[in-house]
């Protein structure tokens, strides 16, 4: 047997084919889990140039699911509104009658701009995707859990909350206030089973991160390929991370391995700001 078999998971955000969330998703489809993915359909209506919404492929992604021999729902949902995270968790609740893992995957950074010209709109969108999101989504989800005895939470923040990153403010603050979040439902949660955790991924190849890329080169006048190679050589692993490595990490904290785990901020960046690594040892 499996170690997830008979768990059932939501992941957030995890209706893009190349997203952390739906390589998360299908990492714990592999271990055994039957899986909720949902994302938001369309773009922001209020940032319409913004990449974000799975429209289509979350169907794909529940179907590629499905081919493992494990269930999969697919449900659309803005998990930065009250109202449509919970029609998300009863469906979900109907459905398979109970929520073991939750992962807040769902994540935006709308607007990146120097201090004194960033946008109120801007900050408010990402904070509430980003932060009040992840609330709403465990206030739905941890009643399911206490109900069945037990879950496992994991918060995908980011290195960004305890680095900053340059024009991504409201991402860093919202990045950070996950943290606060996590330790603060760690410590309520404990008595009822419930595990909370924090992942903080580095430089992950996936199309936000692209997108990231595209913009720094364009500020900076180089090219992707010139920062990621930059990046490479400031990763003490050597490259930059894949969605993969971030899914081993998560299907780790949603497993019984990680039973005596809680209210930790783990890193998952090949080493990246543990200084330079450029000059190898002489074995
Ligand atoms: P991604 O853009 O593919 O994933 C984010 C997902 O969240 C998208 O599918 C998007 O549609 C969804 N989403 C956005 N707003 C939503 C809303 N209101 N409701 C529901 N879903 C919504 O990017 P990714 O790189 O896979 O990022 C996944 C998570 O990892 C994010 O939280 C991101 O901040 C975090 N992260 C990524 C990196 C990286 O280098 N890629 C680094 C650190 C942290």
């Amino acid at each position: 047997m499996s170690k997830l078999t008979g768990k059932v998971a939501l992941v957030t955000g995890s209706g893009r084919r190349k997203g952390i969330g739906s390589v998360c998703a299908r990492r714990l489809a592999e271990e055994g889990a039957s899986v909720v993915v949902t994302d938001i359909d369309t773009s922001f209506s209020d940032f319409p140039n913004y990449k974000v919404g799975s429209g289509d492929e979350l169907t794909a992604v529940a179907e590629d699911i499905r081919s493992l021999g494990v269930d999969a729902l697919p449900i659309f949902a803005d998990v930065s509104d009250p109202e449509s995270v919970q029609s998300l968790v009863s469906e979900a609740k109907e459905v398979f009658g109970r929520i073991d893992i939750l992962i807040n995957n769902a994540g935006c950074s709308p607007g990146p701009a120097p201090l004194t010209q960033f946008t109120l709109a801007a900050w408010e969108k990402t904070l509430a995707v980003n932060l009040t999101g992840t609330f709403l989504c465990c206030r739905e989800v941890v009643p399911l859990m206490i109900a069945k005895g037990g879950g496992k939470i994991v918060n995908i923040s980011s290195r960004a909350a305890r680095r900053g990153a340059m024009w991504m403010h409201a991402y860093s603050a919202s990045k950070a206030g996950m943290l606060g979040l996590t330790s603060s439902m760690a410590l309520e949660l404990a008595s009822f089973n419930i595990c909370v955790n924090a992942v903080l991924p580095g430089d992950i190849e996936t199309e936000l991160k692209q997108w990231g890329l595209e913009m720094e080169a364009q500020v900076k006048g180089t090219t992707v390929q010139a920062l990621k190679e930059e990046i490479a050589r400031a990763t003490p692993l050597g490259r930059l991370g894949t969605p993969e490595d971030v899914a081993a990490l998560v299907a780790f904290l949603a497993s019984p391995d990680s039973d005596y785990l809680t209210g930790e901020v783990i890193n998952i960046s090949g080493g990246h700001g543990l200084g330079n690594a450029t000059a190898k040892p002489n074995f």
